[in-house]
């Protein structure tokens, strides 16, 4: 039977040392403001917007709104984003994402200073991830790396294997283990026979967006298997791309979904945000 890995508990660990820091910085007189840009009203959106707020409150962070209708112009978002970018008094930019079929998202990640990109979606952010230079961290891979350390997990010289190549997941996945020294595959859509492939993996993570797809069948006996996904099952339960009932009877340890890696992706944002002024 595995270790559970308690995304829950280690993102509370992690909110709270950021309160601390963000009450001596306001003991210096530094306050940090998040914008949190929103284009209509989809539901699942403003869940995450409603948390992420909910999050900034609970760490002392001022979250700043700003809701626009569905049919605003890329050109009114773009103009939005350089007024945060030239403001003094915002650190962080995040604009929830997906945006409207008629914006276009990459359009809008770019226009995003660099200095205020808390999602690290920027392509001189993905860069300075990728030549090992300090700067914002995608953050539900940098949460995986936080579950991985604060359970004892250690990735060096590991056989890491990560499943899925997004660029919000997956690739920075991949580039932060290789940080931690692991060695590291990248697995996706085209890869042939991907059991053979997983079952190399000390450490298998998983992040390909399809329901209960890895059963105990791609593990290794003793894996750790980190599932990103996230899903709703017939029975309306949030479940995740792994079939997880299996595969903790076979792994050393495993994150649950609800409760694993979605709760480090909101501390590793308020992280983020609390960078922007370390720098
Ligand atoms: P995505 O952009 O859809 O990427 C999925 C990746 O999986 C792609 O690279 C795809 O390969 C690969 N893939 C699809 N089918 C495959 C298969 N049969 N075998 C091997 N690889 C396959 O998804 P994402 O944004 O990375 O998200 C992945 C999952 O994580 C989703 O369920 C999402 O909801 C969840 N998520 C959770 C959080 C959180 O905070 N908990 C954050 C982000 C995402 P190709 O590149 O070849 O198409």
């Amino acid at each position: 039977m595995a270790q559970l890995i308690d995304g829950k508990r280690i993102s509370k660990e992690i909110k709270d040392e950021l309160k601390a820091e963000v009450d001596a910085l306001k003991g210096r007189g530094i306050q940090i403001c998040l914008a949190v840009v929103q284009v209509g009203q989809d539901p699942a959106s403003c869940v995450y917007v409603n948390n992420k707020k909910k999050a900034c409150a609970y760490i002392g962070i001022e979250s700043e709104s700003y809701e626009l209708p569905d049919e605003v112009s890329e050109e009114e978002l773009l103009a939005l984003v350089d007024r945060l970018n030239h403001s003094e008094h915002v650190n962080g930019i995040l604009v929830q994402l997906p945006l409207p079929a008629h914006i276009d998202e990459d359009k809008i990640i770019r226009a995003i200073s660099p200095d205020k990109d808390v999602d690290g979606f920027h392509p001189v952010s993905v860069g300075r991830l990728w030549i090992g230079e300090p700067g914002f961290l995608s953050c539900t891979p940098a949460g995986i790396i936080q579950l991985l350390k604060r359970s004892g997990i250690s990735m060096d010289g590991k056989e890491c294997v990560v499943v899925g190549r997004s660029n919000i997941v997956g690739k920075p996945m991949a580039a932060l283990l290789l940080r931690e020294h692991a060695t590291v595959t990248m697995a996706h859509s085209h890869t042939k026979n991907l059991w053979e492939i997983t079952k190399r993996a000390d450490i298998l993570i998983v992040a390909i967006g399809k329901r209960q797809f890895i059963d105990a069948g791609y593990v290794k006996e003793g894996a750790v298997v980190i599932d990103v996904g996230m899903h709703r099952d017939d029975n309306n339960k949030l479940c995740g791309d792994i079939v997880f009932d299996e595969i903790f009877e076979k792994a050393s340890a495993v994150t649950p979904v609800p409760g694993g890696v979605g709760p480090m992706t909101i501390a590793m944002l308020m992280n983020n945000c609390v960078e922007a002024v370390r720098k």
